[in-house]
């Protein structure tokens, strides 16, 4: 599963962060995919995904 964030669309809230810091970081009000492979560690990315208000975050097969 590989996360992808539409940068275009974040708002930068920090909802991905807070719930699977591992994966997502903000900075300077964007989200940036740090490591797209922890989500098979951590399981955390399908509720960041959920969790993200305007829909910027994808994961990819
Ligand atoms: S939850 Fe969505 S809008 Fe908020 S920082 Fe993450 S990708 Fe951006």
């Amino acid at each position: 599963m590989n996360p992808v964030v539409d940068i275009d669309i974040c708002i930068g809230c920090g909802n991905c962060m807070e719930i699977c810091p591992s994966v997502f970081q903000v900075m300077d009000e964007k989200c940036k995919v740090i490591d797209p492979e922890a989500c098979e560690f951590f399981e955390c990315c399908e509720a960041a995904e959920e969790n993200c208000p305007v829909e910027a975050i994808t994961l990819e097969e």
